[in-house]
């Protein structure tokens, strides 16, 4: 099998059909086809050991993803990095990956070259979001066609670095199998249609815009509308023509500022990757009818769990990410192992075909992440409803143990949240000389918030040990590329509060 021959196996007959629109240039299943196999015969001609992985640390772009497929297809493995990356970040993928070939921006190839070569990679391209870079010119003389490399179900197509959220990166390594498995599971479960059209808004170094999304358009021969960047007031301008929409929960935030948001061709609005506040859950069900749907996943098991998007298969509750997925296991236990009960919290452990291999290259951390009887540890807290529903509570890293009790900061977020004068919240563990942790919330402002007030309201509503000692107020809090909130950020700079 190939990753890339059984997404090929749905696409429509007529190959000339628009593909993708970005920008109102238009790219045909076919130019999908030549152009992934023109690069994939470039790739198959630099003598690269099988296995080799291709890193690239580009700019979204169609021709990008025509490199993702075209990696699959030469059966090497494909290595996504955020084009945001500096200098010593990417030092650290270089060393650790180890690539045959790096593929950087035009603009960046000074620096990222000279890294490259110092750390022993043969091959560096330039690929830019303008259609040009050196990729593209050597592969323009290649030929149309190319037989994709035949692969195991097991064989490695991606190395997916994690988001870095809890702490350093890791490799996680998916296989053709896994990959296919999960975008076939979500091709059923999220019902998708001959007629869907994709609004492709999210980037394409990440799980979510680079599986997720571009699997389910491309896995059911579905027509996307590309951007290249996240532009609120563009994306609003060609939601009319799209009936299928995912984004992580920031970009649902900034659509509700637009004036303009006509929603009425949409069939499923999807969000992930951080949590989605039961506010804007609210809000965007008031503006636009629609209920989005919320699902669960990580870089290292792909999709998780689903709210349902059938009627038949049970209602969509805003503020849970769903039931386990068909063919995913997924179990909840509590710190001496046992099994929680219904609405118990504890630790989200799974398994199934879509859970990867292992980190690369960190056996020992792959070793402690999975359980004696194969589970994966997902780091991840929550408790399941009698109906099978998954509400995340938070990270294990992020749990607070203030004065010996556990406090769960989503907990304290939500409460806070619905008071006046708070925009968003984090809530954090610090370093404290009694209590060995303290509890600290970090807020943004709407409208005037008073820190004192606001802990006073709180001791009426929550456990003492609950209530944040301090209430910090910013203007924004510190997010990645996913919108996740970098808690690590929060911990050391307010580490010495208290000591
Ligand atoms: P790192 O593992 O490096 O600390 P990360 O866990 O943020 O980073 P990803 O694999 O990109 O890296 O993200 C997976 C995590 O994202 C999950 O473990 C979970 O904590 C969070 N997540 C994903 N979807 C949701 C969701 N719908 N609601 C809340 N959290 C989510
Ligand atoms: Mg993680």
């Amino acid at each position: 099998m190939n990753l890339y021959s059984a997404l090929r196996a749905g696409w429509p007959a007529d190959l000339d059909a628009t593909a993708i629109d970005s920008g109102g240039a238009l790219y045909s299943w076919r130019d999908l086809e030549s152009g992934s196999a023109m690069l994939a015969n470039w790739l198959g001609r630099l003598d690269l050991a099988p296995g080799s992985r291709v890193a690239v640390h580009a700019d979204k772009s169609v021709e990008g993803l025509m490199l993702y497929l075209a990696v699959l297809r030469a059966g090497f493995v494909y290595l996504p990095l955020n084009p945001a990356y500096q200098a010593s970040e990417l030092a650290h993928f270089i060393t650790d990956a180890a690539p045959g070939v790096v593929v950087c921006a035009g603009r960046n190839f000074g620096w990222v070259s000279k890294q490259a070569f110092q750390r022993g990679v043969r091959w560096v391209f330039t690929l830019n979001d303008d259609r040009s870079g050196t990729l593209l010119d050597r592969a323009a003389q290649m030929p149309l066609a190319h037989e994709p490399v035949a692969r195991a179900e097991s064989d490695l197509a991606a190395i997916l670095y994690t988001s870095g959220t809890t702490g350093r990166s890791k490799g996680a390594m998916l296989s053709h199998g896994n990959l296919l498995s999960n975008a076939q599971t979500l091709q059923t479960f999220w019902d998708w249609q001959p007629s869907d059209v994709l609004l492709h808004a999210l980037p394409i170094f990440h799980v979510h815009g680079l599986f997720v999304a571009s699997h389910g358009a491309l896995l059911n021969g579905s027509r996307m509308l590309w951007f290249n960047k996240f532009d609120a007031t563009a994306v609003a301008r060609r939601l009319p023509e799209a009936t299928v929409f995912m984004g992580v929960p920031t970009l649902y935030v900034r659509l509700l500022q637009e004036k303009v948001l006509d929603t009425k061709n949409i069939r499923l609005f999807i969000s992930g990757s951080a949590p989605l506040l039961i506010e804007t859950w609210r809000d965007w069900q008031a503006r636009t009818g629609h209920l989005i749907l919320e699902r669960y996943g990580m870089s290292e098991t792909l999709m998780l769990t689903s709210n349902p998007c059938r009627a038949e298969d049970g209602e969509r509750v805003g503020g849970t990410v769903g039931r386990a997925l068909p063919g995913v296991g997924l179990r909840v236990l509590r710190d001496d192992g046992e099994a929680c009960a219904v609405d118990e919290i504890g630790h989200v452990q799974v398994r199934g075909p879509n859970v990867f291999s292992g980190y690369w290259q960190m056996p020992e951390k792959t070793a402690e992440e999975f359980t004696a009887d194969g589970w994966f540890r997902t780091g991840d807290v929550g408790r399941v409803d009698a109906n099978g529903y998954l509400t995340l509570i938070g990270r294990s890293k992020d749990l607070i143990i203030s004065g010996g009790f556990n406090v769960y900061p989503a907990e304290v977020e939500g409460f806070l949240n619905e008071l006046p004068g708070v925009g968003e919240s984090a809530v954090i563990g610090v370093p404290h000389p009694d209590f060995g942790e303290a509890v600290v919330a970090v807020i943004t402002p709407s409208g005037q918030p008073d820190p004192e007030a606001l802990i006073r309201e709180l001791k009426g509503r929550i456990a003492g040990f609950k209530v944040p000692k301090r209430v910090i107020v910013v203007n924004e809090l510190p997010r990645n590329a996913m919108g996740k909130v970098q808690k690590k950020l929060l911990r050391e700079q307010y580490a010495g509060l208290f000591t």
